[in-house]
């Protein structure tokens, strides 16, 4: 290595040290509630795949039938020669599935925040953000040139004193929030939070990546949830967790979605999604707009992992939702359990600082609807074995 790269070794040496360099597994499966990894099939509590729909018949025969229809590739981005009729179907069935005038699909979640906050504020404009946002808004705010204001954790009379104090030395205003923020598994109080935007005459954005397909009425998300129809201005997507796919949405109104078709710049200079990814999202729409059966499942699981882990004394936090954070304290502990249940055939990722605040270490437990009972019945006996093995519970 040069002389001009050595700080790099260096910064890698330093991640290892402090236990936070990223290892990264390789998985010989599709997604599903069991996976093999190196070697090992072990139950899954670690991805994002809430409905079961990564792996599911019907998205991939969806895939595969664009795939011979289509091709492979889009070819050029969508405002050049990428949009091809199912790009358009998906934009369109968003809207409907989410009740909204428009919608306009990006290629994943990241993009989509990278591309609509800087097409509505820049310089001169402030954003309002929580504190504990997802690092694509923190990223798409940087890129935006707005002064960035944060507000205290899901605290709307925090937001509703900072807007108070700064909203009048700003042109625009931008107030953003996660709805349901991904190491804790808590919702934003979205109700207040529109109460102060709208006394502040802000616009409101949300991104509800981990509510999409969760929350609301058969999976149509926080806002659903909450009955701000037409009150939240953008609602940002991804098709990358309940929709198990890959993509991301801007949902809202005809002239916010008409002015990223004109200035959400991933749009403009990034290649279209792939057209099987686009039809495998198609199928995931059909499947959720026919029956709530998913959703109800997911929940249905989720409430008894909950209350079984509580009942064997563990702490789950302030989670409301799937996400399931197993609190224990110091990293190395949860870097422990984790080892101790993978050899017990469960996967279940360890999060500590900085993803977390240090002492607040914890296992984050992702449950799916393609969970069945007895798979749950096996992760709370491995929990509860490894949990006193370690003295975490008696
Ligand atoms: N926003 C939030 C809140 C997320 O949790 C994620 C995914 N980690 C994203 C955006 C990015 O979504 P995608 O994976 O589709 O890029």
């Amino acid at each position: 290595m040069t002389e001009k790269l050595a700080w790099v070794s260096e910064e890698i040496q330093a991640l290892k040290e402090a236990g936070l360099y990223n290892n990264i597994r390789t998985l010989d499966s599709p997604q599903g509630a069991w996976l093999d990894i190196e070697g090992q099939h072990v139950l899954n509590f670690s991805s994002n795949n809430y409905l079961g729909l990564a792996n599911h018949p019907r998205l991939v025969e969806a895939a595969h039938k664009a795939l011979d229809q289509f091709g492979v590739g889009p070819g050029a981005v969508r405002t050049i020669a990428g949009t091809m009729r199912l790009h358009t179907e998906l934009d369109r069935r968003m809207a409907r599935f989410k009740g909204v005038d428009s919608a306009i699909t990006f290629q994943s979640g990241f993009t989509a925040n990278l591309g609509v906050i800087p097409a509505l504020v820049g310089k001169g404009d402030a954003i309002f953000s929580d504190e504990l946002n997802h690092a694509s808004i923190i990223d798409g705010s940087r890129l935006s040139g707005a002064k960035i204001l944060r507000f205290k954790h899901a605290d709307a009379e925090d937001l509703g004193r900072v807007l108070d104090e700064q909203r009048a030395d700003f042109r625009r205003a931008l107030v953003v929030t996660d709805g349901v923020f991904s190491m804790d598994g808590d919702i934003a109080p979205l109700d207040e939070i529109y109460q102060r935007s709208n006394r502040a005459d802000a616009i409101l954005m949300v991104d509800d990546a981990h509510g999409e397909g969760v929350l609301g009425k058969g999976g149509r998300g926080i806002v659903d949830q909450f009955g701000l129809h037409g009150k939240v201005d953008v609602e940002v997507g991804t098709f990358s967790k309940a929709f198990g796919v890959m993509g991301g949405v801007v949902a809202g109104n005809d002239k916010i979605v008409e002015w990223l078709h004109q200035r959400g710049r991933p749009f403009l200079f990034s290649s279209a999604m792939t057209v099987p990814d686009v039809a495998a999202c198609l199928a995931a729409i059909d499947l959720l707009e026919e029956s709530t059966e998913l959703v109800d499942r997911l929940w249905a699981n989720t409430e008894l992992f909950k209350r079984e882990m509580k009942s064997l004394g563990f702490d789950t936090g302030k989670s409301v939702t799937p996400i399931t954070p197993v609190m224990l304290g110091e990293a190395k502990v949860a870097q422990q359990f984790s080892r101790e249940l993978f050899e017990e055939g469960v996967f279940a990722m360890p999060l500590g600082f900085p993803t977390v605040p240090r002492g607040a270490a914890r296992l984050r437990v992702m449950i799916s609807a393609a969970h069945s009972s007895s798979d749950l019945e096996q992760g709370l006996q491995a929990f509860a074995d490894v949990g006193r093995k370690l003295g975490v519970i008696s």
